[in-house]
């Protein structure tokens, strides 16, 4: 058996969209289930839409994701170089190769000439494509005398390539996941192989560089779908059908209402991430957000992108990617498009933060305590402060199933760190009732005088105090919160008395008895 070589070759023209971090992650999974090859190859032959920064971004990105190359453009290998721009010099033989054989031939016809040609069949109502019906009116090697061809190439007049479709042959692509897709040369175009820069197009680049470096599964966008008959027939045409690879076209990623291809727009129009890390666009300045910048974990990133588009076959949802490699198959990707799903990809999040370690939490959310003036005691400054990273981890692991993204532990949090300094006016006017400061007295008299642990606290509070004096538990419960924390929010109330202490409890509920003091009637 062959062994499985597949790669991902993705166009440094700006960050890439996660649908593309989608098909490299299908050739992953596909490459290590298979105990593959990965190549990371950069199809670069359009210098006109080169970005810079794109392929540093791809790179990093991948990394970010856990989606690990075994060679490629930054880590070498035996089949390089891995950036098409570095192979340029190899192209060349392959098209003089196709000419020699009768599969392509010199094209003359300058841009003008071409626009000018597709104004008037416009005016027609028609299309023009250079094609079979088409070419033997244009400036090429097929339609110039052979004399008058030799004179412009020996002038150095530009020319490009053009690949030469045979007329009217049936062209069958068979695809892993769509079956046979067959197609009719007549309604190909001749496709530029080999442009005046000296720079193959991508199509033939892709080709040659598949096959010298050995790949045997093409998996791709299904954007890719039309141009695969043309590579069928380069493979034909180069003889090396024996080796060509298979092929598997993805189905697309659809916006949330299914309507259409998921762009970046759809990101920022309904708030949330197309791309996997922030990109700085280097011309314009904009920035657009990245999943990786918003909190969401990398493996709740595979998670969502594994299943979009591909099943495990049964309902299981939250797979690692050592589950995704093993369960992986090429006959569970659906041919119709995948719907992205916001709010599905939130509720990953939230099930891989669950899974997160708390002291790995408590470090994403030391950025956040530092913004708000909270520092946490270190070895060296542990005098300084109140709270030690200890505590940020015991908050963190107390906190974390109310939270989807790391961002929101402040909101959820902040009465752990800091007193309220207001009450919310609605909860107190339903729950700080005659009598409160009273009661509120007597809390302070109970931390103050049983022993400060649990048992001991709920048994004189809430058994014999209140249950014992018949009073009514929620409303002195609540208020005990309201005093502590601000608002009628957060967890257990005694859980949240022992975390956050003795003496910051009966301050802040001696600050609630001095500011809402006792209410008449
Ligand atoms: N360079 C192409 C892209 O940007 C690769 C398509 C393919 O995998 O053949 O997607």
């Amino acid at each position: 058996m062959r062994k499985v070589r597949v790669r991902f070759a993705p166009s440094p023209t700006g960050p890439l969209h996660i649908g593309g971090v989608r098909t490299a992650l299908y050739n992953y999974l596909f490459a290590r289930q298979n105990g593959g090859d990965m190549i990371l190859r950069i199809e670069d032959t359009d210098q006109t839409r080169f970005v810079p920064g794109a392929e540093d971004y791809i790179i990093e990105a991948l990394d970010w994701l856990g989606i690990k190359f075994d060679e490629g453009v930054h880590i070498g290998g035996n089949f390089g170089p891995y950036r098409q721009s570095d192979r340029k010099p190899m192209y060349r033989q392959y098209a003089d190769q196709l000419i020699r054989d009768g599969w392509a031939y010199y094209a003359f016809d300058r841009p003008e000439a071409l626009d000018a040609k597709r104004k008037e069949y416009e005016s027609q109502k028609k299309t023009f494509q250079y094609d079979c019906n088409t070419r033997a009116d244009m400036e090429n090697s097929l339609a110039l005398p052979a004399d008058e061809v030799q004179r412009r190439l020996d002038s150095g007049e530009p020319y490009v390539v053009r690949f030469k479709f045979p007329e009217n042959i049936d062209i069958t692509v068979h695809d892993l996941i769509r079956g046979d897709v067959t197609m009719n040369s007549r309604l190909l175009d001749d496709k530029v192989l080999f442009k005046s820069d000296g720079m193959p197009t991508y199509h033939l680049a892709n080709i040659v560089d598949d096959h010298l470096m050995e790949v045997s599964h093409v998996i791709r966008g299904e954007e890719w779908l039309p141009s695969a008959p043309l590579h069928v027939m380069l493979y034909k045409a180069f003889g090396w059908e024996d080796t060509m690879p298979q092929f598997a076209h993805l189905p697309l990623l659809l916006k949330p209402d299914g309507n259409g291809k998921l762009s970046k727009r759809d990101g920022d129009r309904l708030g949330f991430p197309v791309f996997p890390l922030d990109w700085h666009n280097p011309e314009t300045g904009e920035i657009s957000s990245g999943y990786r910048e918003r909190g969401y974990l990398p493996e709740a990133v595979v998670n969502m992108l594994a299943l979009l588009g591909w099943n495990p076959g049964n309902d299981q949802e939250i797979l690692s990617m050592d589950e995704l490699i093993k369960m992986f198959s090429i006959e569970h990707i659906s041919k119709s498009g995948a719907k992205f799903n916001v709010e599905k990809a939130k509720w990953f999040n939230h099930e891989y933060l669950q899974k997160c370690p708390d002291e790995q939490l408590a470090e994403m959310f030391l950025p956040q305590l530092k913004e708000h003036g909270i520092t946490i005691a270190d070895d060296i400054n542990f005098q300084l402060s109140t709270f030690n990273f200890q505590y940020v981890v015991k908050v963190c692991g107390m906190m974390k199933e109310r939270i989807s993204f790391p961002s929101e532990l402040w909101d959820q949090t902040h009465y752990f760190f800091v007193a309220p300094t207001e009450y919310d006016p609605k909860a107190v006017a339903k729950r700080w009732k005659p009598g409160m400061t009273t009661h509120m007295a007597k809390v302070i008299e109970i931390l103050n005088t049983v022993p400060f642990e649990y048992d001991a606290i709920h048994q004189a509070l809430l058994e014999d105090y209140i249950k014992g004096n018949e009073l009514n538990m929620g409303q002195i419960m609540n208020s005990l919160r309201l005093a502590v924390v601000g608002t009628t929010v957060g967890p257990d109330m005694l859980t949240l008395v022992m975390t956050i202490g003795k003496e910051e409890t009966i301050s802040r509920v001696q600050r609630a008895i001095d500011t809402l003091g006792e209410i008449d009637n």
